[in-house]
């Protein structure tokens, strides 16, 4: 299995500074040809256009909510009559909130697992069949730190928990696909600088966090993406059902 006649797919890969647009890029600089989903169809593109450009790799932009099945569904046909077929998937499409559980509302509660859980459901589900039938895949989970701890980053009750589903999600799908060839991982990044905060983690709030980590920086996309990278590769087919931590040691277990 060559990864050069394949696609990986990465939702929520057009955010500019984001983890998804980092790990398309890492992806196709390994030979990968890359699908990049986004709400936003003219970033998509954009965002596609650069990595062809930039890695010589063939690379679409669909618009895709990933909440809606309809949308997954019409990604997935274009993907299907105009791309190499799909060998990885990035669920990479997230939000966060830092709203408290006692202020929360239901329809926040509702809105953080249908981006996190049930998107990655649709598109998984879409896509897994065809990874079953050619005997190959690479699934990640972007789930994230405050899974594992608790929060205490800058997600709230709401976000660890929706994170800590796709833990017990890649694990259980780890098990289901290991005989037809489909390795489902979850890398759990700590405190990563991208927008997902919109610049609500600043200042103080900032220099504390940043105390905690040992290596005595925050994390980069590069280094998250390095690590999705090295888990599609053909080689990686025995780590399956794994959480990979990228956090400088700020959760240490
Ligand atoms: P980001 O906000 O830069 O990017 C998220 C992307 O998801 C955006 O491009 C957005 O348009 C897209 N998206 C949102 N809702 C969508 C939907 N319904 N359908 C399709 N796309 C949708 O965020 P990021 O920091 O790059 O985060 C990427 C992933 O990593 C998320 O799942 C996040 O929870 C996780 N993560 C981030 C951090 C961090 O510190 N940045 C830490 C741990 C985990």
């Amino acid at each position: 299995m060559t990864v050069t006649d394949l696609t990986a797919v990465v939702t929520g890969a057009a955010s500019r500074r984001g983890i998804g647009r980092a790990t398309a890029h890492a992806l196709a600089a390994t030979g990968w040809n890359v699908a990049v989903l986004d709400l936003d169809e003219a970033a998509a593109k954009d965002t596609a256009d650069g990595i062809a450009a930039a890695h010589g790799v063939r690379a679409v932009g669909l618009a895709c909510d990933v909440t809606d099945e309809t949308s997954v569904a019409t990604a997935v046909d274009t993907l299907t009559a105009d791309a190499p077929p799909v060998g990885a998937l990035i669920n990479n499409a997230g939000i966060t909130s830092p709203t408290r559980f006692l202020d929360v509302a239901g329809a926040e509660w509702d809105r953080i697992f249908a981006v996190n859980v049930r998107g990655a459901y649709n598109i998984t589900r879409r896509l897994a069949p065809g990874m079953a039938e050619r005997g190959f895949g690479r699934i990640v989970f972007l789930s994230s730190v405050s899974a594992e701890r608790g929060g205490g980053v800058f997600g709230g009750v709401a976000y660890s928990a929706a994170k800590a589903a796709q833990l017990g999600f890649a694990r259980a799908l780890a098990r289901e696909l290991g005989p037809q060839g489909v390795t489902v991982n979850s890398v759990a990044p700590g405190l990563i600088d991208t927008d997902i905060t919109g610049g609500a983690l600043e200042g103080e709030r900032k220099e504390a966090l940043l105390a905690g980590i040992p290596v005595g920086r925050n994390g980069r996309v590069a280094d998250v993406a390095d690590l999705i990278t090295y888990l599609c590769r053909p080689e990686s087919g025995y780590i399956t059902g794994a959480t990979y931590d990228v956090n400088g040691g700020s959760h240490i277990h």
